[in-house]
């Protein structure tokens, strides 16, 4: 489908840049995002997604705005308090750009669907908020062949990766952190998070998932994007495929 007049305009400043162009924006209209967490990552990925013309975005998540959660997750207005966090976000996308279709689905990933709820999408962005269910995500992008770009944030750090497992070359998520699902969390309920921070590590991730369908500047794959905001400081540091996972044949 050749872009509309009215995409021309709502995507010019996409389309001048020659490592995006024409052929970049249909291919972001063409895609499919699936996203795990409407939350504070959530919340910034999706309007950024949203806002470049991303045609699909499946929302995943099972839980409701609460007044805690509008320290930092912009997508939700103080009136939205009890209703349910992908019901929000898809009225706000459907305000923001009609050229978008969103896929509201209010459940929890969990081992029994993740297949299911990641099928067909072309990309996975991971903002979710538990270890366990980075892990299932993780292992069903990696099965399923599908990128996978996964944020997470701590009190004042944060991290940002692409992951293709698959190839016999990239590292996959648990080349990174092991295999262990029991692995504690740091809740940010018990901690706390800056709000601001997980605005960056959001936008970051719509960042990462717009390079991985346009294909623009290099490749980012089984890099890993440290943020030390007490600090004042990022490092990236290369992860490299361990001979041990599961991903190495
Ligand atoms: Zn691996």
């Amino acid at each position: 489908m050749p872009l509309t007049d009215n995409q021309l305009d709502r995507y010019a400043r996409h389309i001048i840049l020659k490592e995006i162009g024409g052929g970049g924006q249909i291919a972001l209209l063409d895609a499919t995002v699936a996203v795990i967490g409407a939350g504070g990552i959530g919340s910034p990925a999706i309007q950024y997604l949203a806002a470049a013309g991303v045609g699909r975005l499946r929302l995943i998540d099972d839980d409701i705005v609460s007044l805690s959660n509008l320290q930092r997750q912009t997508l939700f207005a103080t009136a939205d308090i009890g209703r349910l966090k992908v019901e929000v976000a898809a009225e706000r996308v459907a305000a923001m750009n009609p050229d978008v279709t969103v896929e509201a689905i209010a459940k929890r990933i969990d081992a029994t669907n993740a297949a299911d709820l990641l099928t067909g999408a072309n990309l996975v962005l991971d903002g979710c908020d538990n270890f366990g269910t980075r892990l299932i995500v993780a292992d069903t992008a990696r099965a399923l062949h599908i990128p996978l770009v996964s944020a997470a944030v701590g009190q004042f750090d944060g991290q940002l990766a692409t992951w293709r497992g698959w190839e016999p070359t990239s590292p996959c998520y648990r080349c990174l952190v092991g295999g262990d699902p029991d692995r504690p969390d740091i809740s940010c309920a018990d901690q706390g998070v800056l709000g601001a921070l997980t605005g960056v590590m959001g936008s970051l991730a719509a960042m990462e998932a717009i390079r991985a369908i346009t294909g623009f500047g290099d490749d980012p794959a089984g890099q890993l994007l440290l943020i030390d905001a007490l600090a004042f400081r990022t490092r990236t540091i290369r992860v490299p495929k361990d001979p041990g996972c599961g991903c190495a044949g």
